[in-house]
């Protein structure tokens, strides 16, 4: 920053709020959070990134920070232990455990994870939640045609653009080769549906690059409580398999849906 002194750096207004965060909030009052390390009744990890004020975009810094009390009134010391690296291997183990490395979307594993919590989310609060099954339209095409690069393409655009359209809360997985699964809570059937329409026109309408024309198909059902689901899965795939054989390009429900009142959009 070019500043030769600490006396400089108060000059400038600048804070240690100005470069340090608390779970993405300015650490406006170090004095404070000290305290709030130091008594913390169940002593949690505390961390504490560091951002570039002028590169907010640059990779933070992460600290541990632990606190302890000094001889004399309120005295406290708080120390930041750098534990980036540490965290950064963390995030990529992460990464590889859960998300498929060529579209992004979360594997079959952490998908397994995502529908168990939000069955039980579903079952205990008795909120609807839907899924959307999806699957690229005569693909083995695509590959044949274009090359499994422009396929690979495709699939990693599909997922982008999808990603895109969904809400904070709905999340998408690769369910196999050209088949993914959006897993909306809070959705009933008929928003599911809307959903799968909104996803079905955007894929219909993007150009995707070396491989014109894509489409696919989806199938939309919504969770009953008391059931595994794998069985609403099972339900969105007949959907899904009724789309295809309606001619693809297109959007079916569950054969036998609830009724319409029977759940939010
Ligand atoms: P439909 O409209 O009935 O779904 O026909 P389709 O050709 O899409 O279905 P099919 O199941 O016959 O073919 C799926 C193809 O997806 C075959 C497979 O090689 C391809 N595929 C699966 N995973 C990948 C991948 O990771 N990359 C690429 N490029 N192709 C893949
Ligand atoms: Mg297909
Ligand atoms: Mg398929």
């Amino acid at each position: 920053m070019g500043l030769t002194s600490f006396h400089e750096f108060q000059a400038t207004g600048l804070t240690l709020g100005t470069f340090f965060r608390v779970d993405d909030t300015p650490l406006a009052d170090p004095a404070r959070f000290a305290r709030d390390v130091l008594d913390d009744p169940l002593d949690r990890e505390h961390i504490v990134s560091l951002v570039h004020p002028r590169y907010p975009g640059r990779p933070a810094h992460v600290f541990q920070a632990a606190a302890a009390r000094l001889p004399g009134p309120d005295r406290i010391m708080l120390t930041l232990t750098d534990i980036t690296e540490l965290e950064y291997e963390k995030r990529d183990l992460i990464d590889l455990a859960t998300v498929d490395p060529l579209t992004r979307a979360f594997n079959r594993r952490k998908l397994a994870d995502i529908l168990a919590e939000e069955t039980a989310r579903a079952r205990r609060y008795a909120t609807p939640l839907s899924v959307v099954l999806f699957d690229i339209d005569h693909f083995k095409r695509v590959n044949d045609t274009y090359g499994h690069d422009v396929g690979d393409v495709v699939l990693t655009e599909m997922a982008r653009v999808v990603m895109g359209l969904l809400r904070e809360c709905d999340r998408l997985a690769r369910w196999g080769g050209e088949e993914f699964l959006v897993v909306a809570p809070g959705v009933g059937v008929e928003g599911a549906v809307d959903l799968a329409e909104r996803l079905r026109g955007a894929v219909a309408g993007f150009a995707f690059p070396g491989a014109p024309g894509v489409t696919s198909s989806f199938g939309a059902a919504q969770y009953r409580p008391g059931e595994p689901a794998e069985a609403m899965v099972k339900r969105a795939d007949a959907a899904l398999y009724r789309a295809k054989e309606g001619g693809r390009n297109r959007v079916e429900r569950e054969a036998d849906a609830p009724p319409k009142n029977g759940g939010a959009n």
